[in-house]
């Protein structure tokens, strides 16, 4: 049996999924191949089952601070297998809604593992299948160091397949999913170590953003050792861990060890060479801009092309894709120009634009930033204090804003506003007449001097 078919893409995520639903509006004959469960990294290991223990997270500590606001509220314990059950169940419901999209948006779904025959065709289960255009969405997957004992650590994946709460953690890695575990599982309760082979977190991050992140951490109780470059981990017959360093030092008594040290293409079994493809030096599949591959009819979008790794990015590629091969807009591609992020850590860090240090590169005296640093008024009344620390980079005499970093209570929620406002290029003069929202944080924003 063979089927042939105008666009397909090889992955079920938010790129794959994203691009042939735009391509089918346009009445182009769609499939998707998937391997494992629709959604892919975000929906079923990322982004959703993360922003629940964040949810999580964030009632553990309002919690904490319920009896100063005069609340007969004790915190006990978090009944991890229920909570776990509960996040399990809405990504099952999740799954079963994005079958449904693909359905409603008459995409033929294809469950397999596909690998390249040739460049305009593939094998799933046995059955070529060809296509006009070819897309490759496969994702990424967890990188592991190479050292001996490396099976011993659990990646994020093995993080939401934890059946109790870990007691005693080890978390290596300094970036995005370091953090957010690490400030999941403090304030879930477990005692969490997080060990960076530098000095710093987030390295691509404002610097503020970093100092003001690794401080909060330590005030949480998180330990933080820097300097930390695992040679090899043991795992003794208690079960316990036994990590060493190549600086000689031992560290010991951990039950679970997270490997957060960044991510690779997942692209095993692919066949990438029957295609004509390879990847490039960094492991992924290098795209132009409009996510074409070096060989015509087949593109690459999301974490496979190693672009930032995010899910709205994975799902503006594909649709840009779709608009663009569908004929639609023939000029559509993705804008790679002030993406915000947010870190889902407690406080959450939002950023977008260049950060104070790449601006000064740039720019050099034509920078003027504006800063702030508060007690939000929510620990007017608890023991326990959070800081909120905000900055604008600009540029210029009419001082253009091209960075703003928040990290504080609200910032996931604040910056999406503040950066619409900012990719229509507004100034400082624009965030000083825009009149404040009181009482927030937001509003520092607009009122710094
Ligand atoms: P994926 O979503 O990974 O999808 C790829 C799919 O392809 C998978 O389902 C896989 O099974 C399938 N596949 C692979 N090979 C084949 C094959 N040969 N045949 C068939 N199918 C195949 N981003 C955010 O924006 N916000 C967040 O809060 C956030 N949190 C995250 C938390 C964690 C722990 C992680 C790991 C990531 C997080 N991300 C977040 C990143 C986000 O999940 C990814 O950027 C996004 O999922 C990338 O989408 P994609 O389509 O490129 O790949
Ligand atoms: P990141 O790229 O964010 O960070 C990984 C960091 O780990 C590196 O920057 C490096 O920092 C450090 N590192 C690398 N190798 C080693 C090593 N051998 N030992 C110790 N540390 C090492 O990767 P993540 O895995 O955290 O996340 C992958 C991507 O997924 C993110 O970049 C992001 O795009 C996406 N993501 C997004 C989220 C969100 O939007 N909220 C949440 C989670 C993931 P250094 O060089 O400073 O040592």
């Amino acid at each position: 049996m063979s089927r042939h078919f105008d666009l397909i893409a090889i992955g079920g995520g938010s790129g794959g999924m994203a691009v042939v639903r735009r391509a089918a509006e346009y009445g182009m004959k769609c499939a998707v191949i998937e391997a494992a469960r629709l959604g892919g990294t975000c929906v079923n290991v990322g982004c959703v089952p993360k922003k629940v223990m964040w949810y999580a997270a964030q009632m553990s500590h309002a919690l904490h601070d319920a009896p100063d606001y005069g609340f007969d509220a004790a915190l006990t314990t978090v009944d991890w297998q229920q909570l776990k059950a509960g996040r399990d169940a809405y990504v099952a419901r999740l799954n079963e809604i994005y079958a449904r999209n693909l359905a409603n948006s008459a995409v033929t779904m294809v469950v397999g593992r596909a690998a390249f025959a040739s460049k305009n065709s593939v094998i799933v289960n046995g059955e070529t299948i060809s296509a006009d255009h070819i897309v490759i969405a496969c994702g990424g997957r967890p990188a592991l160091p190479a050292i001996s004992g490396v099976e011993h650590g659990i990646t994020s994946d093995g993080f939401f397949e934890l059946t109790s709460r870990p007691r005693r953690v080890a978390i290596v890695g300094s970036g995005y999913i370091a953090v957010e575990l690490a400030a999941v599982l403090s304030a879930l309760g477990s005692d969490v170590s997080l060990l960076l082979r530098r000095q710093h977190l987030l390295a691509r991050f404002d610097v503020m953003l970093r100092e003001a992140l690794m401080e909060q951490m330590q005030d949480d109780g998180i330990h933080i050792a820097t300097g930390i470059n695992l040679s090899s981990v043991a795992r003794g017959e208690d079960g316990v861990l036994t990590l060493h360093t190549h600086e000689g030092h031992t560290m010991e008594g951990y039950d679970t060890l997270i490997w957060a040290i960044g991510r690779e293409s997942a692209v095993d079994g692919l066949n990438l060479s029957a295609a004509g493809l390879s990847l490039n030096a960094a492991g992924f599949i290098t795209v132009d801009p409009f996510q074409n591959s070096a060989v015509d009819g087949i593109y690459a979008i999301g974490d496979v092309t190693g672009q930032a790794a995010l899910t709205p990015v994975a799902i503006a590629a594909g649709r840009r894709l779709a608009d663009r091969l569908s004929g639609a807009k023939p000029d559509a591609k993705l804008d790679e120009k002030y993406i915000p992020s947010v870190v889902f850590t407690h406080p959450p860090v939002g950023t977008v634009g260049m950060t104070e240090d790449e601006a000064r590169e740039q720019f050099g005296d034509d920078v003027k930033v504006y800063q702030s640093r508060f007690v939000p008024m929510y620990y007017a009344l608890t023991t326990g204090k959070q800081h909120s620390a905000m900055k604008l980079v600009t540029v210029g005499a009419d001082e253009k804003v091209v960075g703003c970093h928040i990290i504080g209570d609200g910032a996931d929620e604040m910056l999406q506003g503040f950066a619409v406002a900012i990719k229509m290029g507004a100034t400082r003069a624009d965030f000083s007449n825009t009149i404040a929202i009181h009482p927030t944080s937001a509003e520092e924003l607009v009122t710094m001097r």
